[in-house]
């Protein structure tokens, strides 16, 4: 296990420097390039997730950050204010901020401090907060908390409702949270992921294993959900399987470099918005969240897990994991299957600690 991806050398004095204003975050722009005008390789940042915590009540088979309740790694609200602003200062155009996790709400008091603390700092907006809801018990709680965040300067209520959330969450609590929120917020400034099923759907709590994989099944076929994470434990081979050569063409460039949108955990891990358990970087108190940016932009070509996805895609990894002994399978689900089962391989093994983290995603 590479000893840096504990987190343990992180100091909370040091981030209580650094909000304010007694840090040396470098804000200096990347330097042109001397061939003259070049195609941006990797976009700034537009969007970020702070992951507030990886607990989580749940533990979705689709949860792509293998979420639970014995998860562990939470934010400090001093670390998710240093991270809001050096978002801020790393992203020229600004940076719009959701939290999220694990779930939010686990740490209800805290989530509201760090939201009502950011805002009289003047941080960038709070575009939104996610949740499975599994808190909306009571229409006058739900109300109160939102009101709450309002005040605190929330942008949008984004609530969680499928079938792997209703394997361990009542689907009347989604319900009730997105009538509350409507109420006080408006119907524009809450979204549900995913209506069709809030609507249709029913809880799977009690359900067989057998009733339950085959409504899984049938709602796959939607192709709504990115086989990472526990998912490509749980759900993938419910899928029709291909060799891996079958995805040879898709390189991910986009998703990795171009996407705009990355996650920030408490240690400072920085992951692609779509891509958890591959890093992009990690801020520290010596190198801040815009270091983190210009050293991508300058190094992505060959750093370790980001260089072959981006420009061979997960067959381009594949082929150096079997170089180190991995077994490729009969087939996968899609790239994104394939992509995980060889990233889970190489960081069980010890390989690529640069490139693959934080633990907490593969500890599932
Ligand atoms: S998908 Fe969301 S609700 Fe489900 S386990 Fe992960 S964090 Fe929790
Ligand atoms: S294959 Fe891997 S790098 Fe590419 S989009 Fe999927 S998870 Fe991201």
């Amino acid at each position: 296990m590479p000893a840096d991806r504990s987190g343990a050398a992180w100091r909370k004095a040091d981030l209580k420097g650094r909000i304010a204003g007694g840090e040396s975050l470098s804000d200096q722009p990347t330097k042109p390039d001397s061939r003259g005008p070049q195609p941006q390789a990797v976009k700034h940042w537009g969007f970020a997730g702070l992951l507030f915590t990886y607990r989580c009540p749940a533990a979705c088979a689709s949860c792509y950050v293998c979420s639970g309740p014995a998860s562990e790694g939470d934010m400090s609200v001093e670390e998710g204010l240093a991270w809001w602003e050096g978002l801020g200062r790393a992203c020229p155009r600004g940076c719009r901020i959701h939290i999220g996790g694990g779930e939010p709400f686990v740490r209800w008091e805290a989530l509201i401090e760090l939201c009502r603390r950011a805002r009289a700092a003047g941080l960038g907006p709070l575009e939104a907060v996610e949740t499975n809801a599994f808190w909306a018990e009571d229409a006058a709680l739900v109300a109160d908390r939102l009101r709450q965040l309002d005040q605190g300067g929330l942008g949008r209520l984004t609530i969680s409702a499928d079938p792997y959330h209703q394997q361990f969450v009542p689907i009347q609590r989604p319900r009730l949270a997105a009538d509350v929120a409507q109420r006080v917020l408006g119907p524009q400034r809450v979204r549900v992921r995913w209506r069709d099923w809030l609507a249709e759907g029913f809880d799977l709590i009690d359900a067989t294993p057998q009733r339950r994989q085959a409504v899984f099944t049938q709602y796959l076929a939607r192709r709504r959900d990115r086989l990472t994470g526990r998912a490509s434990a749980q759900l993938a081979d419910l899928l029709e399987l291909k060799p891996a050569d079958a995805f040879a063409d898709e390189t991910c460039a986009e998703s990795l470099l171009r996407s705009r949108h990355v996650h920030v955990d408490g240690e400072g891990f920085i992951c692609p918005g779509a891509c958890a358990g591959i890093l992009l970087g990690r801020a520290t108190t010596s190198q801040s969240l815009t270091d983190t940016w210009n050293d991508l932009a300058r190094r992505h070509r060959t750093m370790e897990v980001i260089g072959p996805l981006a420009t061979s895609g997960p067959v381009g990894l594949l082929r150096q994991a079997e170089q180190l002994g991995y077994v490729r399978r009969a087939g996968y689900a899609g790239k994104c299957h394939l992509c995980h089962c060889v990233r889970r391989w190489l960081f069980e093994n010890g390989h690529f600690p640069r490139g693959l983290g934080p633990a907490a995603v593969y500890r599932d």
